[in-house]
Formats: C-alpha cells, structure tokens, sequence
C-alpha cells in the first residue's frame, strides 16, 4: 500500500476535548499543518483552526496559516488554494507529511474540498480523518434532540430565496442553516411574519469562551453578525 503523504484532518467545533483520538495522533505525526483564517473588514488576521490546535498537545511552530479574505472572489479564493496546493506538493516532495485542518468535520463544507480535486488530478493519495460537524455539536449543547423518529433534518447554507427555506420547513421537521450571518438580518423577520408555529433556535461560536446561545428570537435580531453561527428552525 502506498504511504500517506496527505491528510483532511477534522478539528471539530472549538472544543479541543471534541478532537477525535485519530486526529490528533495524525496531527502529532505530521511534519506541517496548514490551517486555514480569515482576514476581516479592518484587516485583522484570525484563526479558529490555529485556535483549537494551540490548546492541544501539538507543536506550534509546524502550523502554517493561510488568511482568507471574505472579500475573495471565486478567483481569488481559487488562486489562493492553488497556492497552498503548490507549498503542498513541495512539502510531499521534500518526503514532509502533511495536514490539512478543517474545523467541524472535514467533508462537510470544508475547504479541504478545493484541494481534492487538484491531488486527484496529480494522483496523490490522501486521507480524511472525520470529526464532529459544528450543527452535531449544536444539539448536545441545546440539549434537543436534533431529529428523531421518522423526521428528516435539511441542512441549508449561504441561503439566498427564502423559497428555499418555506420548503425545507415544509418537508423537514429540523432546518439547520448553516452560514447564517450572510441571511440573518433578512430571514428573521421573515419567519417572524410567516410562521407562529416554529421555535427557533442560535449557535453562536460552539465550544469557546465566546460561545452564545439563545431561542429569543428578539435576542437573535439584535445580536451582531459573526461567521461562526448556525440557525435550527424546528416545527
Ligand atoms: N466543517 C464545518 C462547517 C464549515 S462551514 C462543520 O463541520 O461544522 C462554516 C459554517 O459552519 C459557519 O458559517 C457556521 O455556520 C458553522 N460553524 C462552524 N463552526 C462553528 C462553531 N464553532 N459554532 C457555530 N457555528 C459554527
């Protein structure tokens, strides 16, 4: 079997105990981690992934993190994984392994997924080490259960027509919508007029010294937009 240069590693919410035990081996194995952050509208450079990976026993300094503006387009985020891709396959070639981290799960809107693409297209093996996706975590901090019995549960991101959302209540006892700060200044009060028959529910930065959760829907309308948020409509 061919050795591994290349892995999807799963972080999970915030919560470093929420790691599984096969990511953290591999992330203590590995000889660099490329970890993703962002850049925010005053330019200040963060990372959530660095965050929860400088609580656990792991060397810091084999940590590399790449800032990703929200103000990216498709091409510049494209060019920007390229560019992580290429340090990548140098890293491989100078016999380096490799971890690519992902908070939450990794095959759940992770940025791993831009990479698959161009490793398959090279023929490099890689491995996915799953996690805890932050809607999971959502439930057990609630403590709802997310879905049982014969409902179904959709998961919605970056919602744009709120069609999209009247049909997933429709047809789904649990609505997860992920992304939530690009719709919530307008959907809010969008279910507010529409339905009396819904409880809502907000994450807000699951298992951090931040974390925030509430079901007052007025709370939810005044709280300031953050990228780490997730709405659970119920019925
Ligand atoms: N791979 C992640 C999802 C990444 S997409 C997972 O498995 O959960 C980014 C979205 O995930 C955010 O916009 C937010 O909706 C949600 N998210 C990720 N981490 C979160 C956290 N700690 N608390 C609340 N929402 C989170």
């Amino acid at each position: 079997m061919q050795d591994i240069f290349v892995y999807g590693v799963a972080l999970g919410p915030g919560d470093p105990e929420l790691i599984t035990l096969k990511a953290l081996k591999t992330l203590q194995l590995v000889d660099k981690i490329y970890a993703p952050g962002s850049v925010s509208r005053d330019g200040e450079l963060k990372s959530h992934a660095r965050g929860i990976i400088g609580q656990l026993d792991i060397d810091l300094s084999k940590v590399e993190v790449f800032h990703i503006s929200m103000r990216f387009d498709r091409t510049e985020t494209e060019a920007l994984y390229q560019q992580v891709y290429e340090s990548i396959k140098i890293d491989i070639r100078n016999g380096k392994k490799v971890a690519f981290v992902s908070e939450g799960d990794v095959s759940f809107y992770s940025t791993f997924g831009y990479l698959i693409p161009r490793l398959n297209n090279d023929s490099i093996h890689y491995k996915m080490i799953p996690g805890v996706p932050a809607f999971i975590q959502a439930g057990s901090t609630l403590g709802i259960p997310l879905t049982s019995q014969s409902n179904s549960l959709k998961v919605l991101a970056a919602v744009k027509e709120f069609d999209e959302v009247d049909d997933a209540i429709t047809t789904s006892g649990t609505v997860v919508i992920m992304k939530f700060s690009t719709i919530k200044d307008r959907l809010i009060p969008y279910l507010q007029e529409k339905y009396s028959n819904i409880t809502v529910r907000y994450v807000e930065k699951l298992g951090t010294e931040e974390e925030f959760i509430t079901s007052d829907i007025e709370e939810i309308n005044k709280r300031k937009k953050t990228y780490f948020s997730i709405l659970i409509i119920q019925k």
